[in-house]
């Protein structure tokens, strides 16, 4: 299972993780909880990627996990709507349209597993601990990488991650 290999560090290059997905039981690892911030929500990192659990999903009651958790699971590249050009577009859009909230490369678990690392580099790195995966009040830049640029799709056409 990805979320074992991850964990002993015998993952393949080849078996990249998406850094913002929805949990799940069978192959997610839990990476970081969302805190607030004066400028806005910031992730604080796990240690190490934790197997998620029933317990940990529900820890999030009354909100959905994915609001106040960040997951990791296997890259879905070709499958998954966001994976375009041969890339992760929420990771493209995310360097050019987020502004950088850490100087540093942050403290993290999976980076080198993470699709989005891979891709990006640090330039992502010092964006992602302002991304929620899941959000009722995104901002427009938010909806912006989600999406693309143009009016978003009514959320019932917005084939799952
Ligand atoms: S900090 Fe970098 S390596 Fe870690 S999940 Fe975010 S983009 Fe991936």
């Amino acid at each position: 299972m990805a979320q074992d290999r991850v964990e002993t560090g015998t993952a393949n290059s080849h078996e990249l993780l998406c850094p913002s997905s929805r949990g799940t039981l069978e192959d997610s690892v839990l990476i970081g909880v969302v805190t607030s911030h004066t400028d806005g929500p910031r992730v604080v990192p796990t240690e190490r990627p934790i197997p998620v659990t029933p317990e940990i999903l529900a820890m999030a009651e009354p909100v959905g996990p994915s609001e106040v958790f960040r997951f990791a699971s296997p890259c879905q590249s070709g499958k998954c709507p966001h994976f375009q050009n041969a890339a992760c577009q929420l990771a493209v859009r995310g360097v050019k349209l987020l502004e950088a909230v850490d100087d540093e490369l942050p403290k993290c678990s999976i980076r080198p597993y993470c699709r989005w690392f891979r891709q990006e580099g640090a330039a992502i790195c010092k964006r992602c601990p302002q991304v929620v995966t899941d959000q009722f009040h995104p901002s427009e830049t938010m909806v912006q990488i989600v999406y693309g640029i143009g009016p978003a799709p009514a959320r019932a056409e917005v084939p799952p991650r």
